[in-house]
């Protein structure tokens, strides 16, 4: 009898782990990730409908060999916990999915800045910043229709997490807004690697990012890569999981040598360990 209970045990997390292997984890939360399954209706069709969160296109995909379509929502940390909604449209036909969007307690860091212009800019710098922001959000909000095999990535760079997502920034004495990545502290010029395949489409070297590069792996998903002291890559160059992306610095507003690493979906920051697999 145990061992008819430990086979079908066996089989149960078989089977997890194989609806489970190519979507992200699922955390309905500020600065989390919704995996949120489309009515059955749309499992004949080859292609899904499209899918919207906030008027903004998010990613839908086939987990593995499973029939079912699932729509991947990136949800701000700033968003308002209760009922949400993505619409589903095809042709003319709009159809509302709703989802629960509940709490999560981010922690409190505090970190000092000897340079204030980083923390407190003049106007000039403000205005330069504030220009690059623009960039910034323009790169994240484009869509390529590149098939996204799944949303696994690898952690891009050795290093010790010493800045958790979502943490709540109080800078100099000031709280500011929560961090919409994960940080990695590591010797300048430690290997970053690509944490998935993917097409770099921003490279530069900004104010507050410092040496900075975006990759786009497809429908809205990307991972930004900031502070970097070399950049070993060109614009618009196709990367390997795990290829070489440049090394670890400190430029821009940075404490100390550290990669800060996010991961987008349809324009929102969300928590990048919702992705890792290794
Ligand atoms: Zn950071």
């Amino acid at each position: 009898m145990s061992q008819i209970k430990s086979v079908i045990l066996f089989c149960l997390l078989c089977f997890s782990f194989t609806v489970f292997a190519v979507l992200p984890e699922d955390e309905k939360v500020p600065g989390g990730v919704a995996v949120i399954k489309l009515p059955k209706k749309y499992n004949q069709q080859t292609t899904p409908p499209s899918v919207y969160f906030d008027d903004v296109k998010v990613a839908v995909l086939k987990d593995g060999k499973n029939t079912d379509w699932y729509a991947i929502v990136g949800i701000p940390l700033t968003m308002q916990l209760g009922i949400a909604s993505i619409e589903a449209r095809q042709a003319k036909i709009r159809e509302s999915i709703h989802f629960e969007i509940v709490d999560k307690a981010y922690t409190e860091e505090k970190l000092f800045f000897k340079e204030n212009k980083l923390v407190t800019p003049n106007p000039e710098l403000a205005a330069k910043i504030k220009e690059e922001t623009k960039h910034l959000e323009a790169v994240f909000s484009s869509w390529s229709d590149k098939a996204l095999e799944n949303f696994q990535l690898k952690i891009p760079v050795k290093g010790r997490i010493s800045g958790e997502y979502g943490s709540k920034r109080i800078l100099n004495g000031e709280l500011r807004s929560q961090h919409r990545g994960l940080d990695f502290a590591a010797p300048i010029g430690t290997a970053i690697m690509a944490a998935q395949s993917g097409k770099v489409i921003d490279v530069g070297n900004y104010v507050m990012t410092g040496n900075t590069v975006v990759l786009d792996h497809g429908q809205g998903f990307k991972t930004i890569y900031c502070h970097l002291h070399t950049v070993s890559v060109k614009l618009g160059e196709v990367l390997e999981a795990n290829q070489k992306l440049g090394t670890v610095g400190k430029t821009g507003r940075a404490t100390g040598p550290h990669l800060h690493f996010g991961v987008s979906l349809n324009n929102v920051r969300v928590s990048p360990k919702l992705f890792f697999v290794n």
